[in-house]
């Protein structure tokens, strides 16, 4: 299925669209999300990689390894620091910070990844699903 959605940075110097379905919506509490969020947690809408389209500008990449061992492709807007979206290449996911998008109506968390991070005064809602890490081969 598809479905155009739109979204950029703070400042408005990157945009970009994404043209399927979401693969995953989730809480994201592992300590990266949390050091570059500076929140309890990353509000992540999960696209195919290949169905993100660059409309202006051109984020600024950080690889760093995640805990699964896979590289965490994470990108960002070079003049306001906003976070646009991470990506594994191995798994081909890319998962948009779903407050880079123009409607906030579009994400509802379905799932927590990683909530044994989370900080204790934060509230994980234990109604959602659990998003287990996606071993590797
Ligand atoms: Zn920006
Ligand atoms: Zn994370």
């Amino acid at each position: 299925m598809s479905q155009t959605i739109e979204g950029g940075c703070l400042c408005g110097n990157i945009r970009f669209r994404t043209t399927s379905e979401s693969s995953y919506q989730l809480l994201c509490y592992c300590t990266d999300c949390q050091a570059i969020s500076g929140a309890a947690c990353f509000a992540a809408y999960g696209v195919p990689i290949e169905s993100i389209i660059l409309i202006k500008g051109e984020p600024k990449v950080f690889d760093i390894a995640a805990d699964s061992g896979r590289v965490n492709s994470r990108r960002f807007c070079p003049d306001c620091g906003s976070r646009i979206w991470a990506q594994i290449d191995e798994l081909g996911l890319a998962s948009v910070n779903a407050f880079a998008l123009d409607h906030k109506d579009h994400f509802k968390p379905l799932s927590n990844h990683c909530p044994e991070s989370a900080p204790v005064w934060s509230q994980v809602d234990g109604s959602l699903e659990y998003f287990p890490r996606i071993p590797r081969e």
